[in-house]
């Protein structure tokens, strides 16, 4: 009998530790997004669409070394390198990307190509809006991805024409 007392109250317990956490939850604010009707909200580190980064006086941080496209698994990044010079400058290297593609229906947000980029040029931003029927409307191009330039520096010549080197 003390055996059978002993387990209705454990069972008790069980239930009010449960109910507790259930009460709890039904007095925190409620975390539902609105979307689409309401922009949802993103963790910092949320990883979106890329955006190539520029520095502080609007050049492209984008050197084409081809790191990213080599530490991509699924291979969906295009670089064509061109070199900087006298005349245009697009980056603060002595080179830069004439064409950088980045396939979305192959990508698969993991983060490497992030990672591996020497000089912080390419981020994830919190874009996430791409789905479509047509995927060759996924291959973003690099006027795509590029970060707006900012207040009071010089928009560098985005398209020159050059010579590709790769
Ligand atoms: S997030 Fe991953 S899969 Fe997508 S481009 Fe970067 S390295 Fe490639
Ligand atoms: S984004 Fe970074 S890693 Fe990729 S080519 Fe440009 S500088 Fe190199």
């Amino acid at each position: 009998m003390p055996n059978k007392i002993e387990e209705i109250l454990e069972t008790a317990a069980a239930i009010a530790k449960g109910m507790s956490v259930t009460f709890r939850e039904m007095m925190s604010p409620t975390v539902t997004e609105n979307y689409p009707d309401e922009p949802p909200k993103f963790e910092e580190r949320f990883r979106g669409v890329h955006v190539l980064q520029r520095d502080e006086s609007g050049l492209e941080k984008c050197v084409a070394c081809f790191l990213c496209a080599a530490a991509c698994p699924a291979q969906c990044i295009y670089i064509e390198a061109s070199e900087n010079t006298d005349m245009v400058r697009i980056s603060g290297g002595e080179r830069f990307a004439q064409t950088y593609n980045i396939d979305y229906s192959r990508c698969i947000f993991c983060g490497y190509c992030v990672e591996a980029c020497p000089t912080d040029a390419v981020t994830h931003g919190h874009g996430f809006e791409i789905a479509s029927f047509n995927t060759s409307t996924l291959v973003y191009r690099k006027e795509q991805l590029l970060a707006p330039v900012p207040p009071g520096a010089r928009p560098p010549e985005i398209f020159p024409e050059t010579t590709s080197a790769h």
